[in-house]
């Protein structure tokens, strides 16, 4: 035997407002989390476009200082091999030839004296002196050149001790009118220009400088490292990109123990290419700060809302729950433990209007303990309470459907609602009922119950007070035909079911 109404777990509205809750502050977690990583990102970018742009700059300014020195040095180169070629000039004497050679020779702090070679590589003439000491420059990359390709123009050596400093060697060749070879004259740019254009500069230390020679050697690299200039690099595709394009950047290590770096250049068609390097790591410094700062205070936001929300979410669940079991007490009688009168009549009003509109029957039972004055003047009170939890057991364990609504209605007296149920189905159910405390009461012979079965069509005018008028003379004719039978109210005329 079962005991107890039934638990109506269909709609929990307050687990649905705990859902909503948390899936809306989940959503709202992920909202700004993807806002904040856009932003973030955005920052980012930002970053690397000012270090882009920081670095270009930094480059083309080094860069036209190398171009306007070169090209004032190729001037006076120019000049000088000009002037070789004047038929005067090995008519005038030394002095003079001095004068004339290197009058406009450009003269500075890190420019080396200009030189001027024979077809042989012979030292002819000297910015430097009238009485230069021999020379033989034959056997030099720069002199080769010169003598074996007539179109080579301006020359840039490499980097290489010269005249005791380490220095490039610029050099063109001097032609006769008929294109005949007939020496070089050749000037030097010393290290200390660019250790002294480089000192000028505000650099951090991971920053790089390198100037290379437009076939890819290093000619000069700050910081210095003898190991790396003099190298050609071309093979390395960063390199050959910088070589190729007029400008641009890209994103390279130059060894894997190498921290990536961002590398821009301008201008990689000139003589001489000005690359700057920043690493990654310092360019996105104040940004990874910044993004450690946010990031770590969204974590906590969103954990301190998630926890909240959670703990929300089961306060609401408690307090439901709290308040389904208030409902509940406030609705069961607290004897039997089936619903009490007052669940009885709103149930009766909602189905009776419910079955009025889905026409629909709506059956009801009036059960009534039979002699229960004497039991009780005879067992006493306490025994009579035992009975009365016995008979509703019999009843919850006979009502099975999810609407049907077994109720103590007062008293000895229970009521069993039995919404879309005909005469026929609620007679069984009664029957089943009054056997059930026939056999139980007939182990202990205790009591018995009587039945008044009555169901209805309600129409919209009738009262459901008068199913229960009619449930009620139908237990009354089953006590008055004798106790312990049900009886199937039939309109106005009462038929004896059982
Ligand atoms: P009938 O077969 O005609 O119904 O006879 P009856 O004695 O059952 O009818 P009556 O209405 O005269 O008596 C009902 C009795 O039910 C009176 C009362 O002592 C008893 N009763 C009502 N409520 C309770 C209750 O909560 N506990 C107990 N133990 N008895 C109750
Ligand atoms: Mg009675
Ligand atoms: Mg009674």
């Amino acid at each position: 035997m079962r005991f107890g109404r039934r638990k109506d777990t269909a709609s929990r509205p307050w687990k649905l407002s705990a859902k909503l809750l948390i899936a809306s502050s989940v959503v709202t977690v992920l909202g700004f989390t993807a806002i904040c990583t856009s932003v973030m990102l955005d920052m980012r970018r930002s970053e690397e476009e000012l270090a882009r742009q920081t670095l270009e700059n930094l480059a083309s300014g080094i860069d036209t200082d190398i171009s306007r020195n070169v090209e004032l040095y190729d001037l006076s180169l120019r000049s000088v091999a000009a002037n070789m070629v004047a038929p005067e000039i090995s008519q005038v004497s030394r002095p003079l030839r001095q004068l004339i050679l290197f009058d406009h020779a450009a003269t500075a702090k890190h420019f080396g004296a200009i030189q001027v070679f024979d077809a042989t590589g012979k030292l002819i003439a000297d910015a430097s002196t009238l009485d230069p000491i021999p020379e033989d420059r034959s056997g030099e990359e720069y002199f080769r050149v010169h003598r074996d390709q007539p179109n080579v123009g301006l020359f840039i050596s490499r980097p290489m001790l010269h005249h005791g400093a380490y220095s490039i060697v610029l050099s063109r060749r001097i032609s006769g009118e008929d294109g005949r070879f007939l020496g070089v004259v050749a000037g030097s740019i010393r290290f200390s220009y660019f250790h002294d254009l480089f000192s000028r500069l505000r650099l951090d230390p991971d920053d790089v400088i390198t100037v290379f020679r437009h076939d890819g050697t290093v000619i000069m690299r700050t910081p210095f490292d003898l190991d790396i200039i003099g190298k050609n690099f071309a093979d390395n595709p960063g390199v050959k990109r910088v070589l190729s394009e007029p400008s641009g950047s890209y994103s390279g290590v130059r060894t894997p123990t190498h921290a990536p770096r961002l590398y821009v250049w301008r201008d990689g068609t000139k003589p001489l290419v000005v690359v700057v390097g920043k690493p990654w790591d310092n360019i996105h410094r104040l940004w990874r700060i910044e993004a450690t700062r946010i990031g770590t205070i969204m974590a906590m936001l969103a954990v301190f809302v998630l926890g909240v929300t959670l703990f929300l979410a089961r306060e609401i669940g408690r307090r439901a729950e709290a308040e389904e079991k208030l409902e509940e007490l406030a609705t069961t009688d607290a004897l039997t433990g089936l619903r009490n009168r007052r669940k009885f009549d709103a149930s009766i009003e909602n189905e009776w209007r419910r079955a009025a509109r889905q026409k629909r029957p709506l059956a009801l039972l009036m059960i009534d303990a039979d002699h229960f004055k004497s039991f009780n003047d005879t067992y006493g009170h306490q025994a009579g309470d035992e009975v009365l939890i016995g008979i509703a057991i019999c009843i919850s364990d006979s009502v099975h459907r999810a609407g049907d609504c077994a109720a103590r209605y007062g008293g000895e007296e229970f009521a069993v609602l039995l919404p879309g149920s005909t005469p026929e189905q609620a007679l069984v159910v009664a029957e089943t009922i009054r056997l059930k405390v026939e056999q139980w009461c007939g182990e202990k012979a205790i009591t018995t119950v009587s039945v008044g079965v009555a169901s209805i069509i309600p129409d919209a005018k009738s009262e459901w007070t008068n199913l229960i008028q009619a449930a009620d003379e139908a237990l009354y004719a089953a006590k008055a035909n004798g106790r312990n039978r049900t009886v199937l109210a039939t309109g106005p005329k009462l038929s004896l079911a059982a």
